[in-house]
């Protein structure tokens, strides 16, 4: 078909979409002001049927499905998710579109309420603006316009509604992937409308793996330390030794994923927290500290490695420098508990769905897409990994830099990019061609 054909064709669809710019405004600000923080995961339930309701009224079969028994589920926080079908007039492929309906913690810093929804030139502020209630509207009116549109349009839109991705996504797409929702014979394309700017596909994340290491020691009196055995020290010597071999050795190894921003294009290590000796005590305690050597230290960390490496080098290359104290330091002892991992996860860039979203970008945006990898994980993991289904990017409206900081917004002008793009995406797998 040449494009001014192509055009005619979608100009009903598009006139659809610029007549519903305030629909979508409303639909965002209805979602952030259901305040869905994770933790503890508030109101998935309301959320979910506040979404069930929508989509039951544009045509689409819905399933409620609460993940029993998933970390954090419980009766006073259910974990739901929303599972919503729409048919078409014949068989051909499905096209699934994957939101996260929960947010972070507010934190401070914020001068507008974040959960206000309020539209200020042409930005909707609250805690999801961008990550990513901005995402999911811009799907749910993608999907409306274009089903209002061409009825008779081939294959199926899914669309779904998901918790816990902020926490693993365990309680939500993982479960749903173990249930067969993202079997590959069920679904062929997955779009996650995740905050990466809306004239970018994203592949996929690098993998992660977090631990904590206990060095040890042996108490004693503070004034004679040599009585005892000091595990801040052997702590010390952990780090030290992080510094002068692991973190020049990470940095020197580069990936071919477009991972943004540049500095995630090599491995990288993050150390969360660490603690050694006395506990500490609650705030309104004013006395002084007891005079012990410690004969305890704690770390944790997170590394964040790439499509290169593996899980169990990660892990050997932490272990054997940990090995080799042992043999340099008199008395060195440690323990290493994993507390999780992700495996990396990257679509290929000729897969249809990141073909056709890269297609749609350029018509729309005049320019061609940019392809990039996520530095941290997102749900593209499990549609991985449990479904085995590849042909997954992200894709969405909002600023990536904005996600889970105080005055988070999303642009209008981005979601009605970004919906012209899903539309068109849409119509480019569902349409006879
Ligand atoms: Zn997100």
């Amino acid at each position: 078909m040449t494009n001014l054909l192509q055009q005619a064709k979608l100009e009903p669809l598009l006139s659809e979409i610029s007549s519903r710019r305030d629909d979508l405004i409303l639909l965002t600000q209805d979602l952030i002001r259901i305040p869905t923080l994770n933790p503890p995961g508030k109101n998935y339930r309301e959320i979910c049927e506040f979404l069930d309701k929508r989509l039951t009224k544009s045509g689409f079969l819905t399933e409620l499905v609460r993940a029993y028994g998933t970390p954090g589920d419980s009766d006073k926080y259910p974990r739901w998710n929303l599972v919503a079908r729409r048919d078409g007039a014949g068989a051909g492929d499905c096209v699934h579109f994957n939101s996260h309906i929960d947010v972070v913690e507010v934190g401070s810093g914020w001068t507008q309420d974040p959960f206000g929804g309020a539209l200020i030139d042409g930005r909707i502020y609250g805690r999801g603006a961008c990550d990513m209630k901005g995402g999911l509207a811009a799907s749910i009116i993608a999907a409306e316009a274009f089903i209002d549109t061409n009825p008779d349009f081939m294959g199926s839109i899914e669309i779904s509604a998901t918790g816990d991705e902020e926490s693993g996504g365990y309680g939500g797409v993982a479960y749903l992937a173990e249930k067969g929702y993202f079997n590959p014979k069920r679904v062929q394309h997955v779009i996650i409308p995740e905050p990466l700017n809306k004239d970018r596909v994203c592949l996929g994340h690098r993998g992660g793996w977090w631990a904590e290491i206990e060095t040890f020691g042996e108490i004693a009196h503070g004034s004679m330390p040599f009585l005892g055995d000091c595990a801040v020290r052997h702590m010390g010597a952990v780090i030290n030794k992080f510094e002068t071999q692991l973190f020049p050795a990470m940095a020197a190894r580069r990936t071919e994923m477009p991972v943004v921003p540049d500095g995630a294009r090599s491995s990288t290590m993050n150390i969360n927290s660490i603690h050694g000796g006395q506990s500490e005590q609650d705030e309104d305690f004013t006395g002084l500290p007891a005079h012990c050597v410690p004969d305890s230290c704690r770390i944790v960390i997170d590394r964040r490695f790439l499509v290169e490496e593996t899980l169990d080098g990660v892990r050997d290359e932490v272990e054997s420098l940990l090995d080799e104290l042992k043999t340099e330091r008199p008395k060195f002892e440690y323990e290493m508990r994993e507390l999780n991992s992700v495996l990396p996860s990257m679509t290929d860039r000729d897969a249809p769905i990141a073909v056709s979203v890269a297609k749609q970008i350029e018509i729309v945006m005049g320019k061609p897409a940019e392809f990039v990898a996520s530095p941290g994980t997102y749900d593209q993991k499990h549609i991985d990994r449990i479904g085995t289904l590849k042909n997954c990017v992200a894709y969405g409206p909002g600023i990536l830099e904005l996600a889970h900081k105080p005055d988070e917004y999303v642009g209008v002008e981005d979601m009605m990019d970004s919906v012209q793009v899903m539309a068109r995406c849409l119509a480019d797998i569902l349409l006879q061609k």
